[in-house]
Formats: C-alpha cells, sequence, structure tokens
C-alpha cells in the first residue's frame, strides 16, 4: 500500500517551527517510514513547480506554518489547499498571526519608510522602495507584493486542525502524526492542545494576592514556587491554552501566551487585561495610573502571539484590505 503523503511549508515564519519538527530527532525516521514527504522547501529541494505538478487532493496531510503577508505565501497556501486532504496551521503565526503579526500596528508603506528610508544603516538617497516588477535588459522581474495586513492561515483558506506554540512541543507534534497515522484525527476545527488555561495546568503556589507593582523578569529574581504574577511579573497564564508542559513557567520565566486563548475566550489580549485588572491593588486613579505606566509595550505585551486573530485585528486602514482573504 502507498505511504501517506505529507508536506510542510513556511510563509512569514522564523523556522523555528520546522527546527521543532527536526527536533523530533530519531522520531523523524518514524515518520518518513510511515509517510512520504513530499514538499519541505526548507529541508529538501522542492520546487513550487513540483508542487504546482502534484494533482488535487493527493497530499494527504500539508503543516503549514507561518502567517500571510505576501502574495507569494498567499499563492502557496492556496495551491497547497487545493493539493491537501488535511491541512494543519502549524504554530502561533499559522493559528493567530504570532509575531510577525505585531506589524498590523502599522502598515507596509511605513513599514518600507523605516526600514529603507529611516534606518541609520541605510545609503538610499534616491528613496528606492521594492517593486513587485522591475524591468532589466534581461527581462521583467518579479517580487511578491508585501500586504499592509498580516492574516492567519484561516483567515485565507480553510484549515482543519490547529496546532498552537511558538513553535510547538516536540511530544504535539509527535501526537498529531500519531492522531494522524492511525486515523484517529479528532473533529474538523479542533485545536491540538489542552482545554484547560496555563494557571489550571500550573503548580505554584496561589495565595489570592493583590499586587501593587510590576517587575519586567529581569528586575527581580522570584520564587519559583509562587505564582509569577501574584509576585508582579506579567504572566500570561490567565489567559493561554494550556499543553504547552510550562515550558516557560519552568524556566522560572513568565508564560508569553503563545498557546493562544484558552477555550471560550475570544479575545486573548481583553481577557489578560482583565485578569490583570483582577488582581492589581490601587487605592486612588493616580496609582493606577501608575501601574498602567509599568506595563512598557502594553500592545506586545497582551497581542504579542494574537493580534491578526484578535478583535482589534489591526491599525485602522484608509482602505481596508481585501487582498489574501478569503
Ligand atoms: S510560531 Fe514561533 S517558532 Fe513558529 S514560525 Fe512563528 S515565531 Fe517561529
Ligand atoms: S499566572 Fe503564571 S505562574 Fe501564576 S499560576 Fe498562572 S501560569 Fe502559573
Ligand atoms: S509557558 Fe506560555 S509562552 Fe511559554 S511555551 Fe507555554 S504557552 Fe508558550
Amino acid at each position: 500500500m502507498a505511504k501517506p503523503k505529507i508536506a510542510l511549508y513556511w510563509a512569514a515564519s522564523c523556522g523555528g517551527c520546522d527546527v521543532a519538527v527536526l527536533d523530533t530527532n530519531e522520531k523523524l525516521l518514524d515518520i518518513a517510514n510511515i509517510a512520504d514527504i513530499v514538499f519541505w522547501p526548507i529541508a529538501l529541494d522542492f520546487k513550487y513547480h513540483h508542487l504546482e505538478a502534484m494533482e488535487d487532493g493527493s497530499v494527504d496531510l500539508c503543516l503549514f506554518n507561518g502567517a500571510i503577508r505576501s502574495s507569494e505565501q498567499e499563492r502557496i497556501a492556496r495551491l497547497l489547499r487545493a493539493k491537501s486532504k488535511v491541512m494543519v496551521a502549524f504554530g502561533a503565526c499559522a493559528c493567530f498571526g504570532g509575531i510577525p503579526a505585531l506589524a498590523n500596528f502599522t502598515n507596509r508603506d511605513e513599514i518600507f519608510e523605516r526600514a529603507y528610508v529611516e534606518a541609520p544603516s541605510n545609503a538610499n538617497a534616491n528613496g528606492t522602495f521594492p517593486q513587485t516588477l522591475t524591468k532589466v535588459s534581461e527581462g521583467e522581474l518579479e517580487l511578491p507584493e508585501l500586504f499592509d495586513t498580516v492574516l492567519t492561515l484561516a483567515q485565507v483558506i480553510d484549515v482543519e486542525y490547529f496546532v498552537p506554540g511558538c513553535p510547538p512541543p516536540v511530544d504535539i507534534i509527535l501526537k498529531v502524526v500519531d492522531l494522524f497515522a492511525t486515523g484517529q484525527l479528532p473533529p474538523v476545527g479542533a485545536i491540538i492542545a489542552s482545554d484547560k488555561t496555563l494557571c489550571d495546568e500550573c503548580d505554584r503556589t496561589k495565595e489570592e494576592k493583590k499586587i501593587t507593582k510590576f517587575y519586567r523578569p529581569h528586575e527581580i529574581i522570584p520564587d519559583p514556587k509562587k505564582c509569577l504574577l501574584e509576585q508582579g511579573i506579567i504572566c500570561c497564564g490567565p489567559a493561554t491554552r494550556g499543553g504547552c508542559g510550562l515550558r516557560c513557567i519552568q524556566a522560572n520565566m513568565p508564560c508569553r501566551g503563545c498557546f493562544g486563548p484558552p477555550p471560550g475566550v475570544v479575545d486573548q489580549g481583553a481577557k489578560l487585561v482583565s485578569a490583570l485588572a483582577s488582581i492589581y491593588q490601587g487605592d486612588s486613579e493616580a496609582e493606577i495610573a501608575r501601574m498602567v505606566e509599568e506595563v512598557l509595550d502594553p500592545a506586545g505585551t497582551f497581542y504579542r502571539f494574537g493580534l491578526a486573530d484578535s478583535m482589534l485585528k489591526r491599525k485602522r486602514l484608509q482602505q481596508p484590505q481585501t487582498e489574501g482573504i478569503k
């Protein structure tokens, strides 16, 4: 019997999700044993025309990491959708927009201005910006178009499953492969992680303590047995889905929210603001204002991984973006 076919792809991504797949170490050979990897451009020499030549629906499972922020990424996402029976948004960027989606607090023109004019390392006296088409003596050179808005994978194509994490932990990757190989994939739409919040899984002591000051992680050495939030370190545990094995907490570092919102929560950032508000001890407006000031990067703190998928989505644009969106 022919082995099932697996495709892996990265879009707006740091490469960490692909490294996480390699981190399965010798188990990668087990994956290769049960399935043929038919497309994985970061690791093997596959070209887009190889993908185009495949029959629609001929790939059994696609693990797609990275958000969508360019016309090339949109094109390949749609192509992989057509070729794949099961599409998995793999990692925080594909699921929620991830770190790349923090660019939604700005827009393409501002990004180009910063990158190609304002950055001190630039020598660009003519103010040249990337063009989608450039004529040279040999013909026309084409670059993908950068979108104003970074999108989640599910905002562009239909997705069957979501595997959160920055990157997804190895045990969850192996679980996905096992569920796929044994025909036990859950109902379509499932998020393959825990159904609890991270706080529900955390065994640090909680004393229902109020706090009067926020600290950044380098400003104090927290007690490794006590809740970080109750020690004044912003920990996203109350607003984050569990299942990561408490990776950051075990290193005595706060959760940053990479597993996205827990079940029943629509907007992870709003949930975190509400959790912080319930633990603040402020007797006056001035006290509360001081504590709000202590959150140095509120947008990045509350929406580090989830801006594209949040109710905010992005800074307001003059013209709403339509490109890319399904
Ligand atoms: S989820 Fe994290 S590891 Fe994966 S591509 Fe995005 S930033 Fe990189
Ligand atoms: S806020 Fe963080 S440290 Fe405290 S219980 Fe939740 S996950 Fe654990
Ligand atoms: S503790 Fe939070 S940020 Fe760290 S891996 Fe788990 S979900 Fe992600």
